[in-house]
């Protein structure tokens, strides 16, 4: 995976394109912590799912479909009444392309198993065929290493600048 940090780029590049005036700022959390959410998936180490089974990491809570189920239920629970100038359907798809964008961007990594973006469809792990962004390693520590330096590297280049530069367009295009 890219790391967590990493993962928030698609959320933060999004907001020019939803943003309206009185649109509540937590719809902004939300999308920076729903697009990270996919990984806590990684708990099914500790509960011994094997990797590649379909509730292991990069299964079902990395998908497409299950971003969208995700979306509509995060949309639902934060507002629960209608928002002046910011509907529940502008919610749901802010949320989604944010949490969708977490299985895509894991599919542009460089090891681990692909991603079941389909599932539960179907259950085949999928990479890109450009693989340009170094899997991150889990911890602090093991950023702190010359492989922690390599990973930051290829964010910065392959997910930071990429999004920043969408972001920038966006916000250009809503002035
Ligand atoms: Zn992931």
């Amino acid at each position: 995976m890219p790391s967590a940090l990493a993962h928030a780029a698609p959320a933060l590049a999004l907001i020019p394109a939803f943003a309206r005036p009185g649109a509540p700022r937590r719809i902004w959390w939300l999308g920076v912590m729903c697009a990270a959410a996919p990984d806590l998936d990684v708990i099914a180490f500790a509960l011994g799912v094997p990797y590649a089974h379909p509730l292991g990491h990069r299964g079902l809570w990395h998908s497409v479909p299950f971003a969208a189920l995700a979306a509509g239920c995060v949309a639902a629970l934060a507002f629960p009444r209608p928002v002046p100038g910011f509907s529940r359907p502008r919610a749901w798809l802010y949320l989604f392309l944010a949490t969708a964008s977490h299985g895509l961007l894991d599919a542009a990594t460089d090891g681990g198993l692909g991603v079941a973006l389909l599932a539960p469809f179907d259950p085949r792990r999928y990479f890109w065929p450009f693989r340009p962004i170094a899997v991150s390693p889990i911890g602090v520590d093991a950023f702190l290493s010359a492989r922690g330096v390599a990973v930051v590297w290829s964010e910065l280049l392959w997910v930071w600048l990429p999004f920043a530069t969408l972001g920038l367009l966006l916000w250009r295009r809503a002035r």
